[in-house]
């Protein structure tokens, strides 16, 4: 697989650390508020990353953070007269809740900053101690000069970026950060203000600055050297810049191999972002649209793609989605009838000969820097074939054959689910069918008619049809 590497600037051949193993780290949302659709690219992306990754046969290791200690979230907390950790703790729960209605796996690992405070004391210890970072009442910096690959990932010459801060010297001052050695230091630890959620440490009773918290979390959970690193492309400076500064100062090794960054999702042009106020929440959306037409959406880019969001494109995605379940439907509708009969030998050639094309076509697809767009378009093939070449007296392995195609791209790889909503039963309500259908059988045996007929009545009225075969009680939706 080639991945396009931010480090580079160039497409990659992947090859992991380990054989066979992938450690990812992605950075997680700070949990203040209801995710917006912006943040959900990320996820998403990066989930059918991991989802291909798993396909191809490597065991993933993917951790991904709440950032659960920050400004936002301590403004939250004084405005809602509660502790930061009850807006915190909310956010995180409601951010699962979206996760999960967009089929985004959880990751092997989400930690959360607060909870991790002992490591990232010792990492700012390590880098004190190295000589790489120094505090001044209280506070202490990372002494960016001292780390001689600073501004490699952002391909930024740190002169340059020393002039641009140089004109913010009385910012500095506004910031009560005009104590640094040098304005392009920025804070390990900040001692705390009136009222902030705060930690004993050496140098003052505070919390970490958002960076070291990434550098911290990701070599607990994954090791000093990641293979993947990921996260949306605002991300890339200063925070990703600093965190390799921090972690390879710290750990002498490289830190991440292979950076992933996303493009923005836009509304009219602009990145949809909190601060903009131009962002519509996970939750508003899928409560207007199905999640698995939002998924559907944000895949059919590339994640290196800016993507316009608006209704007439999530609409359009809708269309696409429902080809592709209808596709699917006819499909489990032929090989639900289990007739039995021998492939043709036009299937069986079609199924040797053709079939093998689509998912090594979509492979290729996602092996060229996770092109889900064109990995989507081969799905839109693999329906027009099998629309074309069933029909009714299709052969029920055949269209087993093709449905199992479908489920491996689609709804294991990309993460859509091919079956609609509407269509899946619940399995309680599937233990309570099962339940009155034997049910209904003792009563026959008895011939206790009227109370089987009562039965299949009662089936009827949950929107049950059952039909009595010569191989048992077969039933379907109505
Ligand atoms: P935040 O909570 O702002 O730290 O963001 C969490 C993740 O969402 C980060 O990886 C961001 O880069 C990403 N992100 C935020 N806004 C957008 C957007 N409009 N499009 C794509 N990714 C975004
Ligand atoms: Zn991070």
């Amino acid at each position: 697989m080639k991945i396009y590497n931010t480090l580079t600037r160039r497409k990659e051949e992947f090859v992991p650390i380990t054989p066979g193993k992938v450690g990812i780290y992605v950075c997680g949302p700070t949990v203040y508020d209801f995710i917006h659709i912006g943040n959900a690219r990320p996820m998403i992306v990066f989930d059918t990353l991991r989802r291909y990754l798993e396909h191809k046969g490597y065991e993933v290791n993917y951790v991904s953070n709440f950032t659960d200690v920050d400004d936002k979230i301590i403004k939250r907390a004084i405005e809602e007269n509660v502790d930061s950790s009850v807006i915190s703790e909310k956010y995180i729960e409601e951010c699962k809740k979206d996760m999960e209605a967009l089929n985004v796996s959880p990751a092997t690992t989400h930690p959360q900053a607060t909870k991790e405070i002992p490591d990232m004391i010792n990492l700012v210890n390590t880098l004190i101690n190295k000589g790489h970072a120094y505090e001044k009442n209280g506070t202490v910096y990372f002494r960016t000069r001292s780390f001689n690959g600073y501004g490699k990932l952002s391909h930024k010459n740190i002169d340059d970026l020393e002039s641009g801060h140089r004109a913010e010297a009385h910012q500095l001052k506004v910031s009560g950060e005009d104590e640094k050695e040098d304005p392009l230091d920025f804070v390990l630890w900040k001692p705390k203000k009136e009222g902030e959620p705060s930690w004993k440490s050496p140098w003052s009773e505070g919390r970490p600055g958002w960076h070291l918290e990434c550098s911290c979390m990701a070599k607990k959970y994954i090791g000093g050297t990641l293979d993947i690193h990921a996260g949306g492309e605002d991300l890339i400076f200063p925070h990703h810049e600093n965190e390799i500064a921090q972690s390879e100062a710290a750990n002498d090794a490289e830190f991440a191999r292979y950076w992933m960054h996303n493009a923005f999702l836009k509304i009219n042009g602009d990145k949809m972002s909190k601060s903009l106020g131009n962002f519509f929440t996970v939750r508003d959306i899928c409560n207007k649209y199905d999640p698995q037409v939002i998924r559907f959406f944000m895949l059919s880019a590339q994640y290196r793609t800016p993507l316009n969001f608006s209704e007439e494109l999530v609409q359009d995605a809708a269309k696409g989605l429902d080809r592709i379940l209808n596709g699917a439907e006819k499909l489990a509708g032929i090989a639900g009838k289990n007739n039995g009969k021998p492939l043709s030998p036009e299937e069986e050639k079609l199924l040797q000969e053709e079939l093998p094309k689509f998912t090594d076509r979509f492979d290729e697809a996602m092996d060229d820097d996770l092109n889900t767009a064109d990995a989507v378009s081969i799905l839109f093939e693999l329906i027009r074939f099998t629309n074309a070449n069933t029909n009714e007296n299709s052969s029920s392995e055949f269209a087993e054959k093709l449905y199992d195609t479908l489920f491996e791209l689609s709804d294991k790889v990309l993460g859509i689910h091919i079956v609609r909503k509407a269509d899946e039963i619940a399995d309680d309500e599937l233990s309570k069918i099962e339940a009155m259908i034997s049910e209904r059988t003792e009563a026959k045996k008895a011939r206790n008619f009227a109370r089987a007929d009562e039965i299949r009545a009662e089936l009827l009225d949950m929107g049950i049809i059952i039909e009595d075969t010569r191989e048992g009680v077969k039933w379907k939706k109505a």
